[in-house]
């Protein structure tokens, strides 16, 4: 389980690290779109800006005009007037309208033709008021800005709106989708291009905006520039920051892979620590709870690194299985285990020898071929033998495992049932299958706490064991409670700490040397009979 957790970290990790290069787009996007909001806010305020100034030069040269002229459209006042214009280029004309709303006198002394586009409007504290017209022959509208002189005649001058609009816009505002210059009560004054893109987008964040007001002028600037069109001009640094990116990510990627090289878990070199003999057999001695004997073991295996370090298997034989590697692994085992354990054999041959396979081994069948080469010929009988099955997977086909199963009792070995209980099977399942033995897994034996209080699972097992004609070994066992509440069940064989854990050939021989000479096969074990460590 923990390594099934740390192999999903190791892959999360191994993602993460491309994370850089997949997140390059958008880290550019937010930097981009964060400058050139800030680019276009900054235009929208100049363009916002010059039409404040345009009105302000408005307004001055209104109150020059007057203030330096005794009445209206005398010699005097028309020269001033003139001079206004010569003055600002935002101011275009200087007119003067009688009480009755008819033309007295102009600077240019042309007719001033125009359409009003809004209504007058007060400009705030001051005393002038601000209207939007067209002016024949003029693209744009204008402002006329007007006070009220001597005898109610009105003074206006006539200024551009936005002069910047005029007289060439920013870079990034030439590239607007659509620009609004609008009084903020919401009249019109002008738009460039076409907001029919920006209007109708789904997606507004396809776009980059801003907005100005021109200060206690009441004119509203609002510009839209399509996001992909500033995008472009980072094409650059968007190949620079990948390459940047996939450093960092290969730093990240070769740091990772130090970890898994270092850390235990190294399913890395499995095939090679195969090949070098660096997996080896250790055994399990399996306890006669009646009479205290050896009965037999379980080989386990170790992978034994060449620095001394011990790896359990828990940490490789899930990749072995996957691989397929745990195939040549049980081959090379086996060898091992004929070797270690022949001259037992020969000593002790009711001693029984537990072997775990995969479901592979009995879903291609070449185990017995394989079983049959190496202990063939050898000191070590094939009733010897038990072959353990674990339930923890499903058989990938149960016509095929049949076949293995009946092949291996031909022989004359026999099958566990091992980790009974985890897993998929029920009853009419076992018996089909030919299952001679099975093993209690551990978790179960942990149910166990005191002699006396019954664990009705355990139970069953073993009367369920006991229906179908089958020995029961319990795992996994701890503690004197748990081997004497089995043993009071009729249960006869049990492993587990408790007895021994897995342990070196030379160990397992004088274990078995010693106790099967201490408890002969009818001697009789005690409640107070002190097991073997
Ligand atoms: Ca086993
Ligand atoms: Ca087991």
């Amino acid at each position: 389980m923990r390594n099934r957790i740390y192999h999903l970290l190791m892959l999360f990790a191994a993602i993460g690290a491309f994370v850089p290069v997949l997140a390059v787009d958008t880290l550019l996007d937010g930097y981009v779109r964060e400058r050139e909001s800030a680019k276009l806010q900054l235009a929208v305020e100049e363009l916002a800006n010059s039409s404040r100034l345009s009105v302000e030069a408005g307004i001055a040269s209104l109150q020059r005009v007057i203030n330096s002229s005794p009445t209206v459209c005398s010699p005097t006042f028309m020269r001033n007037a003139r001079m206004e214009l010569q003055k600002g280029v935002a101011v275009k004309q200087v007119a003067v309208t009688g009480q009755n709303g008819a033309q007295m006198c102009n600077a240019l002394e042309t007719e001033l033709v125009y359409a009003g586009i809004s209504q007058k409007i007060g400009l705030p504290g001051r005393n002038e008021t601000l209207r939007v017209v067209s002016v024949a022959g003029q693209e744009r509208p204008w402002f006329i800005i007007s006070g009220i002189v001597r005898g109610n005649n009105v003074v206006s001058t006539l200024v551009l709106s936005v002069p910047r609009a005029d007289f060439g816009m920013t870079k990034i505002l030439a590239e607007a989708t659509v620009v609004h210059v609008k009084l903020t009560n919401g009249t019109e004054i002008y738009t460039l291009g076409d907001s029919t893109p920006f209007d109708q987008a789904r997606d507004r964040t396809a776009f980059v905006e801003a907005e100005s007001i021109a200060g206690d002028i009441p004119v509203r600037v609002h510009a839209v520039v399509p996001f992909d069109i500033l995008r472009l001009e980072y094409a650059g640094l968007d190949v620079s920051f990948t390459i940047l990116a996939s450093i960092f990510s290969a730093g990240i990627l070769w740091l990772l892979l130090r970890l898994v090289q270092r850390s235990n878990n190294a399913t890395f070199g499995l095939e090679r620590a195969i090949q070098a003999g660096e997996l080896e057999p250790r055994y399990q001695p399996i306890i006669n709870l009646q009479t205290g004997a050896i009965e037999g073991c379980e080989v386990l295996i170790r992978w034994i690194k060449p620095n001394g370090e011990i790896i359990a298997p828990g940490s490789f034989i899930e990749y072995a299985e996957i691989s397929g590697l745990a195939i040549p692994m049980t081959l090379a085992l086996l060898e091992m285990v004929r070797e270690d354990l022949e001259e037992l054999a020969i000593e002790q041959p009711q001693l029984k020898i537990g072997i775990n396979l995969f479901e592979r081994h009995f879903s291609d069948g070449a185990i017995v071929n394989d079983v049959t080469q190496i202990f063939g010929g050898s000191a070590i009988k094939f009733d010897q033998l038990v072959f353990e099955i674990t339930e923890r997977q499903p058989l990938a086909d149960v016509a095929d495992a049949n076949a293995t199963i009946a092949a291996l009792h031909d022989l004359g070995a026999r099958v566990a049932l091992d980790d009974a209980g985890t897993g998929h099977s029920n009853l009419a399942y076992l018996q089909t299958m030919g299952i001679d033995i099975i093993k209690i897994d551990k978790v179960f034996t942990d149910l166990i706490t005191e002699r006396s209080k019954a664990v009705p699972v355990i139970d069953a097992f073993i009367i369920m064991a006991r229906d179908l004609n089958m020995e029961v070994v319990a795992e996994g066992v701890e503690t004197r409670e748990q081997a004497l509440y089995l043993r009071g069940r009729g249960v006869t064989f049990a492993q587990g700490f408790l007895f021994s854990p897995a342990i070196e050939r030379d160990a397992y021989m004088d274990m078995a040397r010693k106790l099967n000479r201490q408890y002969g096969e009818n001697a009789d074990l005690e409640d107070d009979i002190t097991f073997a460590a």
